[in-house]
């Protein structure tokens, strides 16, 4: 233990115990969402989009790890602050655990020989305003953990992001899809190279889902072929 845990003891986001920001008791009391399909929101085996709800340019499924409620979300919206490396941290660990326990035909790990799958994990560029202190984006930092923990390959920088006009924060839910229109990009030095085949993109959170459609949008637009949506948690709404 180092001085600056005995001058800030650590204490759980959820219930203020010491010894870390996300304690076992508060993150075993927030479930794991239905797997719901990312076109219509109702049920659906795995998260798969249904056959009637696929679109050229849409996802193809939708993993949430957990509900948007309790520590996790307290966690979430601590990414910003100070202590956000040590969050991020432990973060990284309960999601991988929680992606190698996942019962999905579709978030398979990498064989135990270790032989990596062909998915590639891109993280969801964020709005600088969503950035922490230190201009750091820690979603993409827990996607690098988990990238490498289930034996995918990092790509954090095949998409860019221009600004937004407006934060989605102060729009309604049908406002938010539009406000996000043309707000990613191909990153250029990937326009020679092959484009992987399948994506896992990666986002903390999913709200109303616009974000991560309209970067879906951008990378099958660029022959990407199927791409399945990963948050760490889903709105309740
Ligand atoms: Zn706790
Ligand atoms: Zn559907």
């Amino acid at each position: 233990m180092g001085i600056l845990d005995l001058l800030f003891p650590k204490t759980c986001l959820g219930c203020g115990k010491e010894g870390r920001y996300i304690c076992e008791n508060c993150i075993d009391k927030v479930k794991t969402p239905k797997p719901v399909c990312p076109g219509c929101l109702k049920s659906s085996i795995d998260g798969m989009t249904h056959s009637k709800c696929l679109r050229p340019w849409g996802l193809d499924g939708l993993t949430a790890l957990w509900n948007y409620d309790g520590v996790i979300r307290k966690a979430i919206l601590a990414l910003k602050y100070k202590y956000a490396d040590e969050v991020a941290k432990e973060l990284s660990n309960y999601a991988l655990a929680a992606i190698k326990t996942y019962n999905s035909s579709f978030l398979v790990p990498a064989s135990p020989a270790g032989r990596p799958n062909s998915y590639s994990l891109v993280p969801v560029p964020l709005y600088w305003y969503r950035k922490n202190w230190r201009g750091f984006n820690q979603t993409e930092e827990i996607g690098k953990v988990v990238a490498e923990g289930v034996g995918w390959k990092f790509i954090p920088d095949l998409l860019v992001r221009h600004e937004l006009k407006v934060p989605q924060t102060a729009l309604k839910r049908k406002e938010r899809l539009q406000n996000v229109r043309g707000v990613f990009a191909l990153n250029s030095s990937y326009a020679l190279n092959p484009i992987p085949h399948t994506l896992v993109l990666f986002d903390d959170v999913w709200t109303t889902g616009s974000t991560l459609k309209e970067a879906a949008k951008v990378l099958k637009r660029a022959h990407v072929e199927k791409i399945w949506g990963l948050t760490l948690a889903r709105g309740i709404s």
